[in-house]
């Protein structure tokens, strides 16, 4: 039987990695699904501070991507797909299968001896319960939730990290990701502008795409599909409201009260691992 610690890299996972000497867990490896489309204080976090821990723990830390795509970004530009704000996986919601489940599953296939038995550790906290599934995606694999065995919540983890004198990841997620919420778009924008421009690029051949396929069918495409909630398309976004929200998020971030509210991204049943 092996054990696999799904990194998403996280405040979640990274507390998880935090305490699985306590826990008495050891896993065989240590799988970081990378679409390729993290945010950069993800990678800095993952590398400056995430993986001295795992060796000094002495686990095998792996990075698994998808076999062909080099990113989610190129996968969506080249196939004129914009990943989408559905709530589950099985509605195609395609980045999170392809780039994250999917390679997970590869290498842990490429790893099984002797039909053994897999148990994915899955870093959903006890306030995230909603989104917990037990069953894994092949017979021989299942998931286990630490976090929710010991309703530990997504503030225990953060005031955990901090109080081991650890510095926070950021929550992780594709930097377009269209599960972020408003504050999320602002901080992309101040800290990495050019993912703003992937996303605009994305809205804008997925929306040609749509317009052609109404044509050929006779119908005139009147609505436009955008990454974002509240459907505004990000070009107009970043042109009017922009400027406005990242001086505000600005502002707000030097309060350390507000931190839990703006560190929000991906809370929709969005990626699991
Ligand atoms: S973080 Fe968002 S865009 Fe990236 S794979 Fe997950 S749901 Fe898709």
């Amino acid at each position: 039987m092996k054990t696999v610690l799904s990194y998403g890299a996280g405040v979640n996972t990274f507390y998880m990695l935090l305490k699985l000497p306590e826990w008495g867990i050891k896993p065989d490896y240590v799988v970081f699904a990378d679409t390729g489309n993290e945010q950069p204080a993800t990678y800095d976090h993952l590398k400056r501070v995430a993986i001295p821990e795992m060796e000094r723990q002495g686990l095998k830390f792996v990075t698994v991507k998808h076999p062909k795509w080099s990113s989610l970004l190129e996968y969506s530009l080249s196939t004129r797909k914009m990943p989408p704000r559905t709530k589950f996986r099985g509605q195609g919601r395609y980045c999170t299968t392809m780039f994250k489940l999917d390679p997970i599953i590869r290498f842990e296939t490429s790893v099984r001896e002797n039909k053994e038995a897999f148990t994915n550790l899955i870093g959903i906290a006890y306030d995230e319960i909603h989104r917990m599934s037990t069953v894994g995606r092949r017979k021989w694999i299942t998931n286990a939730h630490p976090l929710v065995e010991r309703h530990i919540t997504r503030e225990d983890c953060l005031t955990g990290i901090r109080l081991a004198g650890f510095e926070a990841p950021p929550k992780s997620s594709c930097d377009f990701c269209p599960f972020q919420k408003k504050s999320q778009w602002a901080r992309t924008l101040r800290d990495n502008p050019s993912a703003i421009d992937d996303g605009i690029n994305i809205e804008l051949l997925f929306n040609q795409k749509m317009k052609e396929k109404l044509a050929a069918k006779g119908f005139e495409k009147t609505t436009f599909f955008s990454l974002r909630y509240d459907g505004r398309p990000l070009e107009e976004w970043r042109k009017n409201s922009a400027p406005k929200e990242i001086e505000n998020l600005t502002k707000l971030e030097k309060f350390d009260a507000a931190q839990t509210f703006l560190d929000e991204t991906c809370d929709m049943e969005s990626c699991m691992t």
